[in-house]
């Protein structure tokens, strides 16, 4: 993301960079650890699909299964010119540690297309799609690995994903991803549920670092799915003071906060935050640094780095995006008091809901929007507090502490089930 070191960064690196660290925390058994470590299967296909003036298009595509001994693969699919195998492991492995940290039976699986949605046509992307979801036919399940939106995908992608797949079986299957519209089988609060989840435990961090989020102002990087909501459920919900948002186009500030509901009606209208009226321009670099109390990194990976990270004057940063912060950087910002909420807990609440939904589509049962969210403020307090409770104990900091919770968890199952002797 960071156009600097964009081309030296891996985030599979990094992703095993801070598994290793839980795993020594842990002084995990080598081969336990190697089996937990790396992906147990990689899919890459290359495939055609028909572009709108009739030329054959070639795509790339990749789904990866990283780990599966606590149940089935489930993670997002991305759509995104950057996308490479590294990035899809380390967003897969990602999802392993997301799952176990807030305690839903599933493992970890992700997948991308290496494609710039944002210039094809919905026949296109829809084309596209089916194509794809065409060659994850026999790798894809409700009981083998189920995917859900990500970045430039989301509920209709995941209709197409379905409907081609229940057209190869022969019968409908709901539950082969997640995050669907509700006419088929989605569930009630998925659309919010990772930046419902993200405020959650934001709330539980300020409380226990006796912050109070009426007074505070909060920055949000990456106006998407995670971000928007987020911000919206932090001013609503919490009264928090919204200063500066962007996406990849570029941000807007007011001191003063934000109108939401003005600035997302203009994202409605233009398609970017750019151009609001209600603010200022602000670059990302300056937005990153802008004095605030909470800064939510909702875009993509490499977002926080050894360059930028001294910069950040927020007290708390809560990853809604997987993978924002570098190794380097979270050391930076340890040593800076920072305190950071990481994103295998920050933005769980996404993968939560969709174990929900997954849940409502095997049994042909949906709950009230109350319930889903109900549902989602227990396993997110609890998740926090576990994790908070690990910081302490280890005296480790709470990414440390998430991914020891979640390695742990892992590798018992591993050892269970036996899958190493
Ligand atoms: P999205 O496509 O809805 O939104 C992504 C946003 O990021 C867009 O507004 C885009 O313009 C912005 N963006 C892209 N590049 C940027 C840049 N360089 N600078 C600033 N903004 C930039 O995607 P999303 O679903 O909200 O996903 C965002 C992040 O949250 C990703 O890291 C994703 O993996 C993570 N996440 C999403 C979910 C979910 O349920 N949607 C769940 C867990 C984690």
């Amino acid at each position: 993301m960071n156009s600097t070191n964009h081309s030296t960064y891996n985030p599979w690196h990094a992703a095993m960079q801070v598994f290793d660290s839980a795993a020594d925390i842990l002084e995990l058994q080598d081969g336990v650890r190697k089996r937990a470590k790396f992906p147990e299967r990689e899919l890459t296909v290359n495939f055609p699909a028909k572009m709108r003036d009739g030329r054959i298009e070639m795509f790339t595509g990749y789904r990866v299964q990283h780990n599966t001994a606590r149940g089935p693969a489930k993670g997002g699919i991305r759509y995104h010119p950057n996308v490479t195998i590294d990035e899809v492991r380390a967003l897969a492995s990602w999802m392993t540690w997301k799952c176990a940290v807030v305690g839903i039976p599933f493992g970890g699986g992700k997948g991308g297309v290496i494609c710039n949605p944002k210039e094809m046509d919905d026949h296109e992307l829809e084309s596209m799609t089916r194509r794809f979801a065409s060659e994850l036919v026999n790798f894809i399940g409700p009981e083998r690995d189920i995917p859900a939106p990500d970045v430039y995908t989301n509920p209709q992608v995941m209709a197409w994903i379905m409907d081609t797949y229940s057209m190869h079986r022969g019968y409908t299957v709901p539950g082969v991803v997640t995050g669907k519209p509700l006419s088929i089988g989605g569930s009630q609060g998925r659309n919010e549920a990772t930046g419902r989840g993200c405020v959650h435990v934001i709330a539980e961090a300020a409380k226990h670092l006796k912050m109070k989020l009426a007074r505070c102002a909060a920055v949000v990087q990456g106006f998407g799915n995670a971000g928007s909501i987020a911000a919206q459920l932090l001013a609503s919900e919490h009264r928090t003071k919204i200063i500066a948002v962007n996406d990849s186009t570029g941000g807007v500030y007011n001191k003063k906060g934000l109108n939401l509901t003005a600035l997302l009606k203009h994202k409605e209208k233009t398609g970017k935050v750019k151009g609001f009226s209600g603010a200022e321009a602000i670059d990302n670099e300056e937005l990153l640094a802008l004095p605030c109390d909470v800064l939510i990194p909702a875009a993509l990976e490499n977002a926080i780095t050894a360059q930028n990270a001294a910069k950040i004057k927020a007290r708390l940063i809560a990853e809604a995006a997987n993978g924002p912060t570098t190794p380097e950087a979270d050391q930076i910002l340890h040593n800076n008091d920072v305190f950071l909420l990481p994103d295998i807990l920050a933005n769980a609440g996404g993968v939560t809901v969709s174990y929900f939904e997954w849940v409502q589509d095997n049994y042909s049962f949906f709950w009230k929007e109350k319930d889903v969210n109900k549902n989602l403020h227990e396993v997110m307090v609890k998740s926090w507090a576990e994790v908070l409770q690990t910081a302490q104990k280890r005296k480790v900091d709470m990414r440390r502490a998430a991914y020891v919770v979640a390695v742990a968890r892992v590798a018992e199952a591993i050892r269970v089930r036996g899958i190493y002797p």
